[in-house]
């Protein structure tokens, strides 16, 4: 059988261009099948750049703001788009995209723009507009499609005023309070990072502590640097319901009864795998709730046709 590539790569995050890159420095035939019109995925897009670039703003305004120790002051105009404190981000963005691009092509790697769904086991079709602008095949396709703020059913993100870690990047202007729910990872940050631009934070977790990933004692540390600075830290409380009060603000009712009014919500409770497109029935093992689907029955990696760990020997690709 012969097929158009040795591999074919289904998104252009971090997990898909070094897998890619990485295939084609082995002396393979890559294609990587994007299908925003730009490339780097949630990493240089929504999550990682920005949150990062967004954060040394804050950290450079908080700066300023213990300043008065040396006579000078700094104030934040509040009506300020996020994305203009951000000033660099288009820069940062940019130079980003530009390393992802020049990688590939570097390495010789084909690069396609589209959605891609499969056809067969070793065949994607590419659409553009709905429409099919290429068919594909491989002997190993890697599904890289990364994943997207979860949105659980019952929640109104349909109201201007209940953002998630996407769109929290493209606010108008800087909120007077925020109510964060999820105290993970990225939960947190952006509770820092907006108490830090002087919003009023209330942060909601379900479980017992913030990041239940980190050492107690951190988790601990963390919290008490927010309350120090007079934010709400709710743990062991989650959301039972949100509702838009005609004309006026958000209210949040809780599981313990307590009852919130805000009206800024940030919505993050984790995120779901991309998989409802590509790996739709193709990439092996059951996905769960969230989208996230094992490799090779291991959870926590990239889903690969025919099974090849980009992370490991891409020497394993066309031996099967
Ligand atoms: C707010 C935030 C902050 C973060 N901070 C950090 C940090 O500090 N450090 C860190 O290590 N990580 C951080 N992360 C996590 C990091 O962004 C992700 O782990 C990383 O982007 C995952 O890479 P990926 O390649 O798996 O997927 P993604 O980056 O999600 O890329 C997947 C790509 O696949 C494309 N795609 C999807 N479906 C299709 C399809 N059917 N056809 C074609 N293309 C498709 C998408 O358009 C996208 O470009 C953060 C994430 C967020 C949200």
């Amino acid at each position: 059988m012969t097929w158009d590539f040795d591999l074919l790569v289904i998104g252009s995050g971090p997990a898909g261009e070094k897998g890619a890159a990485q295939a084609a420095y082995f002396g393979k035939k890559v294609a990587l099948v994007e299908r925003e019109s730009t490339l780097g995925g949630a990493c240089v897009h929504t999550g990682t750049i920005p949150s990062k670039t967004l954060r040394e703003a804050a950290l450079y305004v908080t700066g300023f703001q213990r300043g008065h120790l040396y006579g000078m002051t700094l104030e934040i105009d509040r009506t300020t788009r996020l994305r203009q404190i951000t000033g660099r981000l288009h820069a940062v963005i940019h130079q980003q995209e530009e390393d992802v691009r020049s990688n590939l092509d570097r390495h010789g790697v084909t690069l396609v723009q589209g959605e891609a769904t499969f056809a067969g086991p070793n065949q994607i079709v590419v659409r553009r507009d709905g429409v099919e602008s290429a068919r594909l095949s491989a002997s190993v396709i890697l599904i890289a499609t990364g994943s997207s703020p979860h949105r659980p059913a019952g929640v109104p993100f349909s109201d201007p005023d209940v953002e998630d870690s996407s769109s929290i990047l493209d606010l108008d202007r800087i909120p007077d309070a925020l109510a964060v729910v999820g105290g993970g990872v990225i939960g947190c940050e952006y509770a820092c990072l907006f108490a830090a631009l002087g919003t009023r934070i209330t942060l909601i977790e379900e479980k017992p502590r913030l990041i239940g990933a980190l050492d107690p004692d951190m988790s601990a540390a963390l919290r008490l640097a927010l309350e120090s600075g007079g934010h709400q830290v709710l743990v062991g409380d989650a959301v039972r319901h949100i509702e838009r009060i005609p004309q006026g603000t958000l209210r949040i009712e809780l599981k313990s009864g307590r009852v919130l009014e805000v009206d800024k919500i940030l919505y993050s409770a984790g995120r779901a795998g991309n998989t409802g497109g590509p790996a739709e029935d193709r990439g092996g093992g059951e996905p769960s709730g969230t989208g996230s689907r094992p490799a090779g029955g291991q959870a926590g990696r990239a889903t690969i046709r025919q099974g090849v760990d980009p992370r490991g020997d891409p020497g394993h690709l066309g031996r099967r």
